[in-house]
């Protein structure tokens, strides 16, 4: 009780902060980086260089209530051909202005839902993405599959690609709470999927769960969990549902009285974490599990885990490419993002424009503080030496910096002379924490409950 009075002192309960997958988080970005800007940061990728593709999928077959992505909802396949033909117009200008050499390690394709695409859209899409790029032998290529939205033929195509990891979306397995969040999805469904796709060759699982839905209660978490345990994910990320209607407008179909108070949601979330520590996953950063093996929790160990626009990688790639809708690419020099209209998107690119919409470039102490965040969010230690060697700080400045939040967080981190370091108490913090070292104005609003 002692714990959660702390947390509570130190504000948990009340704050909204971002998720920090980006620095500065994309509710920062402007329209200063345009075509003209992201061209001159793609042909500055080194030649041979190693680097990461996403793509995006912005439709669904129904609209979860719960859901806050950027999604539209098709009962046809027309808008989707229409948009998989100019998805393969971007993806073979990008293969062109890439520089020589670059190869591509990793692949993603997420959404909304990649799983609508019919199974010869699918084999169609990765013709073109080999056509157009170079992937490393050991590639790894996942997909956010979409229980109610897969059938062996889409898995077939998907294996044929290359598909090595999938996604799979959980939320909660208990229908009361499907019923309420507008989001129905059997255990049964759930395991079938799980099953084809490892039957399918595919062995590496991720899914997603949440925490903090209405109605759900320690019981519920519990027996969702247990549900999932038995499908054996190399990994999971317990995300806290964020109730914004104000931005997703979906959500005002849920019930506001039926979601749990912040000090539920710890505790929800903590119920969670238990469950998956005795089932020896391996706790990496603020929400995700991974079994030991995986490459995420041994990325975990050995220091090198990133955060990104999925949450937590062991994706080292520099450079990332977003193609499609809304699709967010990272470089060195910062941030740019498609236009998020799919109609805009289609326009610019199938008049042979890129469809960079708005974006970030980094100036000033950008690199730097995107570092300690991501310190921080990844292991819960800045490492100053390390800092010290890659950036261009005094030892002074960036002791007086680390004291600055060790002050505003009394009793939950800790500083030196070689770390700052959160507690293990003051980890659900970590991102008000993170927010310390964030120098930007931000609106409440915009972001989401800290726990
Ligand atoms: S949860 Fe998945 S299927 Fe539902 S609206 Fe969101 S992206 Fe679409």
């Amino acid at each position: 009780m002692e714990h959660v009075n702390q947390l509570r002192r130190l504000g948990l309960f009340d704050a909204k902060v971002p998720r920090y997958t980006s620095y500065p988080p994309a509710t920062k970005f402007s329209n200063d980086v345009d075509g003209p800007v992201f061209l001159d940061w793609l042909r500055d990728i080194p030649p041979g260089a190693r680097i990461s593709l996403y793509l995006h999928v912005p439709f669904c077959r129904r609209l979860c209530w719960f859901c806050a992505c950027r999604t539209q909802g098709v009962q046809s396949d027309t808008p989707v051909q229409a948009y998989v033909d100019t998805l393969k117009q971007e993806i073979a200008t990008m293969g062109r202005l890439l520089p020589e050499g670059v190869e591509v390690a990793r692949l993603h394709w997420g959404g909304g839902t990649p799983t609508l695409l019919s199974a010869a859209m699918m084999t169609d899409l990765s013709a073109h993405l080999r056509a157009a790029f170079t992937f490393t032998q050991d590639v790894e290529f996942s997909v956010e599959v979409d229980p109610n939205e897969i059938d062996s033929a889409r898995i077939d195509a998907l294996a044929a690609a290359g598909m090595n990891r999938a996604s799979i979306g959980v939320q909660d397995f208990d229908p009361d709470i499907q019923q309420i969040i507008g989001r129905l999805q059997s255990y049964e469904v759930t395991r079938d999927a799980v099953e084809a796709l490892r039957r399918a060759g595919i062995h590496s699982l991720n899914a997603d769960i949440l925490f903090g839905l209405p109605n759900q209660s320690q019981e519920k978490i519990t027996d969702s969990v247990q549900m999932l345990l038995s499908l054996v994910p190399d990994r999971v990320a317990l995300y806290g549902y964020a109730h914004v209607p104000w931005m997703a407008k979906r959500q005002a179909m849920i019930p506001t009285e039926a979601l749990p108070t912040p000090e539920a949601r710890l505790h929800l979330f903590e119920t969670a974490r238990r469950l998956f520590l005795w089932d020896q996953y391996q706790e990496i950063g603020i929400d995700h599990f991974a079994r030991p093996e995986d490459s995420m929790a041994v990325a975990a160990r050995t220091g090198h885990l990133r955060r990104n626009f999925q949450g937590y990688t062991d994706d080292t790639c520099e450079v990332l490419i977003g193609l499609g809708a809304s699709a967010i690419s990272r470089f060195p020099q910062g941030y740019a993002q498609n236009a998020s209209s799919t109609a805009t998107y289609q326009k610019s690119v199938r008049a042979g424009e890129l469809a960079t919409g708005r974006g970030h470039a980094f100036k000033g102490q950008d690199r730097l503080r995107s570092r300690l965040i991501e310190m921080l969010m990844c292991e819960f230690r800045i490492d100053n030496a390390e800092i010290r060697r890659d950036f261009d700080i005094s030892e002074i400045e960036l002791a007086a910096l680390e004291r600055k939040v060790a002050d505003q967080f009394p009793g939950v981190t800790r500083t030196g002379t070689d770390s700052f370091e959160i507690l293990t108490e003051g980890r659900p913090l970590a991102r008000m924490i993170a927010r310390g070292f964030d120098e930007y104005e931000m609106r409440a609003e915009g972001h989401s409950s800290a726990i």
